[in-house]
């Protein structure tokens, strides 16, 4: 059976770019202004786990509050979120939901995403400073510049963006829809793929359109490398092994596949929304995930029959993971972090995600 996720030929002749990733000084998490509070708060140090879930439970209906998480969140977390998932969906759910409060859990961008897109809605983040390393490699003045030099040019931007640099976007793509919006895009179009290179060389293998990369990096995915899959593949030779397109061994794995060295029948390649249906769908009694490991608390919970083993146990977003319990009870007890975009810059930014989510 043909393999959706991999190009129609692989061809080992096509050039891989020269490519010399950009990395930015990475925002820190260490401690942020979210961990101080909650350290010298008088009440959270001294309430037990249990505590602090029934105390959420109690705010979330007195303010009429929807948690949202995304899928590299937390096991305790997800657990207790009305509903998980990848940026796309979370925009979706964002997006109809009657609640009047969204406490966000995820990373920055993505509660702006949520703030563009319901301006009368209060959007929580938990922690502000839960950045993404991947958005910290570009700026709205790059893009700016960018397409200048590309006056006709149509920029797609990935969800993981600050909300200014969406708002120099014509569209904004997650790893889920990404090939289906550069699709969408006329032939005769130029088009400037920001900032993941590495899902951009993806998207360009998928649609045969020659695209402009901008050479950013995401350094959990960009870390899973070629050897940590094909060790894995190899101990385990009854699994299905499921790649997330921002990886930074894709490009090498499709080379690996052209070459014989992957399966080509059990390597699929998809973002998180896609992986978890791939995992209710698939008979194979094993998956290897090559993401960030929190997805696999996840597909455990849709697939609880089944095993699923990380190819790499250190991929772990520290930005994901700065959103913690207290800190989330805290966030809907005082109201904080409220995200805000302004209408400037919603305005802009909003024709380019509603595209994205037009597009699934
Ligand atoms: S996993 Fe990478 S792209 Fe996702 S939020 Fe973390 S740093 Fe950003």
């Amino acid at each position: 059976m043909k393999n959706p996720t991999l190009p129609e030929h692989l061809d080992t002749e096509e050039e891989l770019p020269m490519v010399v990733p950009r990395s930015k000084t990475r925002p820190s998490v260490a401690m942020t202004e979210a961990t101080r509070a909650i350290l010298q708060d008088a009440e959270i140090p001294h309430l037990s786990e249990q505590e602090m879930i029934e105390r959420i439970q109690h705010l979330r209906q007195q303010r009429n509050a929807i948690i949202l998480a995304h899928n590299y969140q937390l096991p305790i977390i997800q657990d207790l979120a009305d509903f998980v998932g990848d940026s796309l969906q979370l925009s979706q759910q964002a997006a109809q939901t009657d609640a009047q409060v969204i406490a966000f859990c995820g990373v920055h961008f993505m509660a702006e995403t949520a703030a563009i897109l319901c301006p009368d809605k209060t959007v929580l983040i938990p922690d502000l400073e839960a950045g993404c390393s991947l958005a910290a490699t570009v700026t709205a003045e790059e893009v700016r510049r960018w397409k200048a030099q590309h006056p006709n040019g149509v920029v797609v931007a990935y969800v993981n963006t600050n909300a200014d640099v969406k708002a120099e976007a014509d569209y904004c793509c997650t790893s889920s829809n990404a090939i289906k919006v550069v699709q969408a895009i006329p032939e005769d179009k130029e088009i400037l793929f920001l900032p993941d290179m590495f899902l951009g060389l993806y998207v360009q293998r998928m649609t045969r359109r020659k695209l402009h990369l901008w050479m950013g990096e995401c350094h959990v995915h960009a870390g899973i490398r070629p050897e940590d899959i094909i060790g894995t593949l190899n101990e385990h030779p009854e699994a299905d092994l499921l790649m997330h397109p921002e990886c930074g061994c894709v490009s090498q794995c499709m080379y690996a596949l052209a070459e014989g060295d992957l399966p080509a029948e059990r390597t699929f390649i998809y973002g998180t929304g896609g992986m978890v249906k791939h995992v209710r769908q698939s008979p194979a009694p094993v998956h290897l995930i090559a993401t960030e490991v929190g997805m696999l608390h996840r597909l455990q919970k849709e697939a609880p029959h089944k095993r699923f083993i990380p190819v790499k146990a250190d991929a772990i977003c520290e930005y994901m993971k700065t959103i913690t319990l207290p800190k989330l009870y805290r966030s809907l007890r005082d109201m904080v972090y409220e995200v805000r975009v302004p209408e400037e810059i919603a305005v802009r930014a909003r024709r380019a995600i509603e595209r994205m989510v037009e597009i699934v």
